[in-house]
């Protein structure tokens, strides 16, 4: 009885122990913010960077800017008012707007968008209706005409992100970019004297594996494309973009977001040397090119000619000057872990004044006058 109690009293130090170590552990790994760093999830890392360092504001951008990557952001007259307000303070002369729409829906936002003049240029989408069906193309051609008299001066965007067109949520993969079913619509766009813009794949991150050997997990983990839904995977996907190109010399194509291929620019490299009729926009991808500044200034370098600059973000004046303060200046290691998801530092590409001006517009309006 007596050795019962005894080992009961050890039992009960041990545990008030525990607990001690337990609370003193807490408090140590609580920050001075209040935070349980050896929890801390990656998703919540917001680093601030300690470097003295210079730091540029950038307001607006050096020269006036044509935004080729946009799409249906506002519906309301008060809302576009908004859009023109922010792209004035920054110095976006004008947006183009992928609207992907066709009939009735292009017909609409052609009433909306038109009534300001020349800040906004529309362009339509492929109509797919009947696509399944033999016979498919003449009808969807006839579409693409009349969206260019209502005044479509593009197609796009066009998605081709592993599964095809038209956007489908079954495993079924439909017409993907070099389909037979698409050479009359691209050839009546050479025809027409209008680009159009594809979007093939993904970035090459959202293609590995998930998890903690994913050098872009936070974005990986939600843009992963999955073979197991029936997606092409990234090779076969640029494979294709590649036919395309080599189909259809005559048509001006752009991809969007450089190809998505900003782990392994060498590949667009090569179309662009091959195919003069490759352009690409920088949409959507300033956080996977800031972090290789040196190696990305010498690719724009290169291919000055060949780029224009986009956002494909909701109009926001904050995004604007971060896309230029990444474009024109030499700052170095900054965040901006709220705009594009991603841990890593970036850095300012630093580009010449007269890459600037092709990137910004120049390029823009050789485009859209071929
Ligand atoms: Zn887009």
């Amino acid at each position: 009885m007596k050795n019962l109690l005894s080992e009961t009293g050890i039992k009960e130090v041990n545990i008030f122990r525990s607990i001690f170590v337990a609370i003193v552990y807490f408090f140590i790994t609580m920050t001075s913010s209040g935070q349980d760093v050896n929890n801390l999830k990656l998703k919540d890392f917001r680093p601030v960077s300690i470097y003295n360092i210079p730091v540029t504001n950038v307001a607006k951008a050096k020269y006036p800017v044509i935004d080729m990557h946009t799409h249906v952001y506002a519906m309301k007259d008060e809302d576009i008012a908004k859009w023109i307000k922010a792209m004035d303070a920054c110095g976006i002369e004008k947006s183009i707007v992928l609207t992907q729409a066709s009939g009735a829906g292009f017909d609409t936002l052609v009433k909306m968008y038109s009534r300001y003049g020349n800040r906004f240029e529309l362009w339509c989408g492929f109509d797919y209706t009947g696509y399944d069906k033999p016979g498919y193309g003449p009808e969807a051609v006839k579409e693409l005409e009349r969206c260019v008299k209502k005044g479509a001066k593009g197609v796009g965007e066009v998605m081709f992100k592993g599964k095809g067109i038209p956007p489908s949520s079954s495993n079924k993969v439909i017409m993907l970019p070099d389909d037979p079913r698409l050479d009359i619509l691209y050839e009546k766009c050479a025809g027409l004297g209008i680009p159009v813009n594809l979007h093939i794949s993904e970035d090459k991150w959202m293609y590995e594996k998930i998890d903690s050997t994913n050098d872009g997990l936070m974005n990986a983990a939600k843009w992963h494309v999955g073979s197991e839904y029936g997606a092409k995977s990234h090779e076969e996907m640029l494979d294709r973009l590649e036919n395309t190109l080599k189909k259809h010399p005559k048509t001006t194509f752009i991809a969007a977001h450089l190809a998505n291929c900003c782990a392994d620019l060498s590949v667009l490299g090569d179309f662009f040397d091959k195919y003069p009729n490759l352009f690409a926009d920088i949409s959507a991808r300033y956080g996977e090119i800031a972090p290789i500044p040196k190696f990305v200034r010498e690719f724009i370098e290169k291919y000055q000619d060949r780029i224009v600059y986009g956002t494909d973000n909701f109009f926001n004046e904050k995004f604007y000057r971060v896309t230029f303060r990444i474009l024109e200046t030499a700052d170095e290691h900054f965040y901006e872990t709220e705009m594009f998801a991603y841990h890593w530092p970036l850095y300012g590409l630093y580009l010449t004044d007269n890459v600037l001006k092709k990137m910004y517009r120049d390029n823009a309006n050789k485009i859209r006058n071929r």
